[in-house]
């Protein structure tokens, strides 16, 4: 069991499953079960991040169960507030639904050419309109094996997370995510993972000083499941999980549940 002053996060990155139809069903599916496992727990926050499309459908599935620790996020925006953007979602748009946005996931990176000005400059946008940012960060293979992890992680950090307020600065979420242990089945181990979030905490202390670094959250992601959660949990730096594949399944529901157990709720 371990004792945090900081709200863990289990966030679930649906990625592009699930249209309005199976989304809201599967949110059906998971919700009252996520109710009776988050219910009279005060440290966890479940954030459900299915497609742009289907926001809207789980928003209402959500609404009508009304759990506080419970929320909804999207998976993406652009930083413009509006216009001539064909196809994508702005600020004001995801905030109508929304609390939270994941940032520069390494699939928009990787398939979108985001990169981290791009990034820097959604987070303010989010930050603008009253989002939680969840900003990815994270390796790939070929910079892991080559020892790059470090100066690579240190970089993203500086630019995808530059030039916020003060009053910013706690309102971010980073969630490492080391590019290789995405989808692959594998995860980093808790200590390698452990290690590079301490240092993620250590530049964004050199940035915003040690009192931001304390109350930051970051999230472990890449293959994360049910087995595996409590190991990562049990580390002091990391604060939760940001969950893909599992995340469209029930699987979901024992992750939280093994989230309660490792954080002692
Ligand atoms: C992700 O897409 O953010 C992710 C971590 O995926 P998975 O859990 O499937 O590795």
């Amino acid at each position: 069991m371990k004792t945090s002053s900081r709200t863990a996060i289990i966030a679930g990155n649906w990625k592009m499953n699930y249209g309005p139809k199976e989304a809201a069903s599967f949110a059906q599916e998971i919700v009252p079960e996520l109710g009776k496992v988050v219910h009279h727990a005060h440290h966890v926050l479940c954030i459900l991040c299915p497609p742009a499309i289907s926001l809207a459908a789980v928003r209402d599935v959500l609404a009508a169960a009304a759990h506080p620790h419970i929320e909804l996020g999207a998976q993406n925006m652009y930083f413009e507030e509006k216009g001539a953007f064909t196809g994508e979602i702005s600020p004001g748009m995801v905030r109508e639904l929304c609390n939270s946005v994941i940032l520069g996931h390494s699939e928009r990176r990787t398939y979108f050419g985001e990169n981290d000005a791009m990034v820097n400059k959604k987070a303010h946008a989010a930050l603008r309109h009253g989002l939680r940012p969840i900003v990815c960060i994270g390796e790939n293979e070929h910079e892991h094996e080559a020892g790059q992890t470090k100066q690579i992680i240190h970089s993203q950090v500086r630019h995808s997370l530059a030039n916020f307020t003060a009053d910013q600065v706690n309102k971010v979420v980073i969630a490492y995510e080391p590019i290789w242990a995405i989808g692959t089945g594998n995860a980093a181990t808790a200590e390698g993972a452990g290690k590079v979030i301490a240092l993620i905490r250590q530049s964004y202390g050199e940035m915003y000083g040690p009192e931001a670094a304390q109350t930051l959250r970051i999230l472990y992601g890449g293959s994360v499941t049910s087995s595996n959660i409590g190991e990562f949990l049990v580390h002091p730096d990391i604060d939760g999980a940001l969950v893909g594949g599992a995340s469209i399944k029930p699987d979901f529901v024992e992750i939280v549940r093994k989230t309660l157990a490792t954080i002692g709720q």
